[in-house]
């Protein structure tokens, strides 16, 4: 019989041929989508998908796995678009959004949530004690408290000073990728998880503090069942990141798994999300960015974007992670 603990082992084989644009990888004659365990969005996403393989691969669910994750840049404090050290809205308060999904339809959703590090973790209290999907500012915060969440102060010295050096001029003007230029004047980016057991059954989460000095009281795509993330079972999961306004007014990552519904692959699902942005939006969307991320039950893997810089990462069932970069709409990754 094979058991999780050894399916999780399994080579992936031939499999492996790239068809992500990647400098790590080669071009096989007859391109196979990747495959993954566990996929997530930017760099940073390399850190958590080791602890949410590492939760699985302890006898944790993929719920327990995707949240994990999810966990591990909301902790770190030099991370400044996600929990601890997030960048604060303009009237310098951070307010995290985080959503958790499986494949079944249960789902759990925080907004404007405030002083409290691990919002996909009330995310998933909502999900599992409450007879509602989203909670959203103060009714968030007293439900954090009542779980017994302990409250911390999310403005850490650094996102405080670099808040208080954007009033200087108070200019609003998101940038592209700005995980690259951490300390950046703007930074946003997202982490979105997406996980498929061995047995194809699916989950994902996604957390953010959002786009640096929004709004006080504004949400972005990233807690929204179907912009920021969307699973179903039996088809896929996809998850988005870049400017939240955009993917909301497409309901992205629902898009992108009824795109796998209609059996386009996880990539090509992406990028028909991507275009159907710049098809609506035009000009209005030049120099943002939107990137998704889609795994299918298979556990095949795709990303596009609408510029150049978004970066995926994707854990096989050895554990092996690696960094890919994502095709992109426009520049040297065109595909
Ligand atoms: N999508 C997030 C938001 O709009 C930010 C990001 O991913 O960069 O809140």
């Amino acid at each position: 019989m094979t058991t999780r603990r050894n399916a999780i082992g399994m080579g992936l084989g031939s499999a492996l041929a790239a068809t992500l644009v990647g400098k790590h990888t080669a071009r096989a004659a007859t391109p196979a989508p990747e495959t993954a365990l566990i996929v997530s969005t930017w760099d940073f996403g390399a850190a958590a998908n080791a602890a949410a393989y590492a939760r699985f691969a302890a006898g944790g669910s993929l719920l327990d796995a995707v949240e994990a994750g999810a966990q591990v840049p909301e902790a770190d404090a030099s991370n400044r678009s996600v929990g601890l050290g997030g960048n604060p809205d303009r009237d310098g308060h951070v307010t995290l959004d985080a959503i958790i999904m499986d494949g079944k339809g249960n789902c759990g959703a925080v907004a404007a949530l405030e002083n409290y590090v691990h919002a996909i973790s009330v995310a998933r209290r909502v999900m599992e004690k409450t007879p509602h999907t989203f909670l959203v500012g103060d009714g968030a915060n007293q439900f954090a408290r009542e779980q017994g969440f302990d409250a911390t102060n999310l403005l850490t010295p650094e996102s405080e000073k670099a808040w208080k050096e954007w009033l200087k001029t108070a200019q609003y003007k998101p940038v592209a990728n700005i995980e690259n230029r951490r300390g950046g004047a703007l930074d946003h980016d997202t982490i979105g998880i997406l996980a498929c057991s061995p047995d194809g059954e699916l989950a994902g989460a996604c957390t953010t503090s959002g786009m640096a000095y929004k709004l006080h009281g504004r949400v972005g795509d990233s807690p929204q069942a179907g912009c920021g993330l969307f699973v179903e079972g039996g088809v896929g999961a996809a998850a988005a990141t870049g400017v939240g306004e955009e993917v909301t007014r497409i309901a992205g990552s629902a898009r992108v798994v009824a795109n796998l519904r209609a059996g386009l692959s996880p990539e090509a699902a992406c990028r028909e999300a991507v275009e159907h942005i710049v098809r609506l939006r035009g000009s209005a969307v030049s120099g943002a960015q939107v990137g998704f991320v889609a795994i299918d039950t298979a556990g095949q893997v795709g990303a596009y974007a609408l510029m150049p810089g978004f970066t995926l990462a994707i854990t096989d069932r050895t554990g092996h992670t690696r960094v890919l970069p994502s095709k992109s709409l426009a520049g040297p990754e065109k595909g």
